[in-house]
């Protein structure tokens, strides 16, 4: 009995393990400060920065009341 294919195809397991092993780095709203685990959503920007679901809310609440009703 030859196991040597069992243990390659351990090896190419790699990237599922990654997910596993080290808990992901620390994402934190650039807005309020709130952290991934404390908000529903929190969408990424370019060059590390961050917004949560909730100051989107907020920013489309300001948009809002900035804008003239449309006129239809
Ligand atoms: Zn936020």
């Amino acid at each position: 009995m030859i196991m040597t294919t069992n243990e390659e195809s351990q090896q190419s397991d790699g990237p599922r393990r990654t997910l596993i092993d080290g808990p992901p780095p620390h994402y934190e709203c650039s807005f309020c400060g709130k952290g991934r685990e404390e908000v529903a959503h929190l969408i990424a920007g370019p060059q590390g920065v961050y917004i949560c679901n909730e100051c989107v809310a907020l920013c489309n609440t300001i948009l809002a009341e900035d804008e003239p009703p449309a006129e239809t």
